[in-house]
């Protein structure tokens, strides 16, 4: 597997308008754009920095994965995603690892990204994204 770079940083927050104000007010970040996930029951807004981004969660449902996150742990970093060349390849390989994931096939994130989950469980804590882009 060949990792290409650390593609974004997710940020669960509970007031997606505020913390956005904190990120472009403070550290002068410029916002990209958001977008609702439906399927992660979840509105997204991005800023990059550099070849990075930072991914703002802010969750459209209590009962959303980030809306659990935010009531057991609060606010903070939720996940690290690193962009792969060929994802399909990247999960058939952790797959043959015996590499715990929670997702055994890509599904489709923010900005049209096809996005895997692996357990945190298999990286000491960390959970981990692997995203692959078109562009
Ligand atoms: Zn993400």
């Amino acid at each position: 597997m060949k990792v290409l770079k650390i593609d974004h940083v997710g940020v669960a927050v509970e007031n997606l308008e505020e913390t956005l104000a904190i990120y472009t007010g403070i550290l002068g970040l410029e916002l990209h754009g958001t977008e609702v996930v439906e399927d992660q029951r979840v509105k997204t807004a991005f800023l990059p920095v550099g070849e990075a981004e930072i991914e703002l969660l802010a969750s459209t449902d209590p009962e959303g994965p980030i809306g659990k996150f935010v009531a057991a742990k609060g606010q903070g970093v939720q996940h690290l995603a690193f962009r792969v060349a060929d994802l399909d390849a990247a999960l058939a390989e952790l797959k043959a690892k015996g590499v715990r994931l929670i997702d055994e096939k890509p599904r489709y994130g923010a900005g049209g990204a096809r996005i895997a989950f692996l357990h945190p469980k298999a990286t000491n804590g960390v959970l981990v994204e692997l995203c692959e882009r078109k562009a």
